[in-house]
């Protein structure tokens, strides 16, 4: 029996490296396709010489793939709000079109399907925490409405090409992940944060600094991805940390754990910030016999690490 095969969009990406790293240790052969418009090369570098396969290609645009395929997970779409500011359109069409042509690969090789969702589908929740049966509260025409919206399409989607052509399609919701590999110029918390506190630079809390986050490292959530690849989940499952903490928290940790004296600094909130966060995580204690192993003190510094090593060589 050939190794199975695994083809994952946004390979280039923060967690799409992961996981084809992961995949790769597990035995599987990679295929991984990125355009490299949030995504970096320099995440799999060190994967070339393994059974893994880099193509260059806009998932928006028909997917070609030879040989036989046994997994999709569709990974492709930029996935900070800064980025959703920058490249609307973009974001749309890679949640739309590109989940319209990852589902069209899975179907043609007659393989399993996972699509990368996100907490963002809850938008700003008023069911506290969020278990998969709550519809969200999102604005449509909002600025990050670009991604909530996508991602309820490619769930939608995603469902359909399971009822309708009897797909084995699977949705995680993804909540706030954090790791190694994020960009220094990323926009989000965590990265943002963690270089603002080594360079002695203020942090950036925004707005009071009171609304709130659950964090979770990225080896848990690749975890939980993989046990959902192998189950037989149809429907949405959260994989996320529920350990949830402020914003103004998580600044103070990133300073004690970098040792630096950097200040605390606040600036305008976001418009449609999300004024709280926190995965209900049964389904995937249930189904999966999944829940996170990292503490965040520990997550944080491997991924201070990280950035340590990142600007001291640039
Ligand atoms: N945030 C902040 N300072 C920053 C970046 C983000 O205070 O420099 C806040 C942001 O307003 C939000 C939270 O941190 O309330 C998490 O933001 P992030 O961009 O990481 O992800 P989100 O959960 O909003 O998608």
């Amino acid at each position: 029996m050939p190794n199975p095969r695994v083809v994952i969009t946004g390979a280039a990406g923060f967690i799409g490296s992961h996981l084809a790293e992961t995949l790769l240790d597990r035995g599987y052969a990679v295929v991984g396709i990125d355009n490299l418009l949030t995504g970096d090369l320099a995440n799999i570098a060190h994967l070339a010489g393994r059974d893994f396969v880099f193509v260059k290609h806009d998932v928006t645009n028909f997917i070609v793939v030879d040989g036989p395929v046994d997994f999709v997970l569709h990974w492709a779409s930029p996935a900070s709000p800064i980025d959703y500011l920058e490249l609307p359109i973009q974001t749309l069409k890679v949640g739309a079109l590109g989940t319209h042509k990852a589902l069209g690969l899975a179907k043609a090789k007659g393989a399993r399907f996972v699509l990368a969702s996100t907490s963002e589908v809850y938008g700003d929740p008023l069911v506290h925490p969020q278990d998969e049966g709550y519809w969200g509260n999102v604005n449509p025409v909002g600025p990050r409405g670009v991604y909530d919206e996508a991602k309820r399409f490619a769930e939608a989607m995603t469902v359909a090409y399971h009822r309708y052509h009897g797909l084995d399609a699977k949705i995680v919701r993804i909540f706030n992940t954090f790791g190694p590999r994020m960009r220094v110029r990323d926009g989000r918390a965590v990265p943002n944060f963690i270089t603002q506190a080594l360079r002695g630079e203020d942090l950036t809390v925004y707005g009071d600094g009171s609304q709130t986050r659950s964090l979770c490292y990225i080896s848990d959530l690749v975890d939980g991805v993989i046990r959902l690849m192998h189950s037989d989940a149809n429907g949405p499952v959260n994989i996320g940390n529920p350990r949830e903490l402020t914003v103004e928290a998580l600044a103070r940790l990133v300073v004690r754990l970098t040792g630096s004296s950097s200040r605390i600094v606040h600036q305008a909130l976001p418009v449609d910030d999300p004024r709280v966060r926190k995965p209900d995580i049964t389904r995937a204690e249930t189904i999966l016999g999944w829940r996170p192993r990292v503490s965040l003190e520990d997550g944080l510094a491997r991924t201070i690490e990280y950035f340590r090593e990142k600007l001291a060589a640039r």
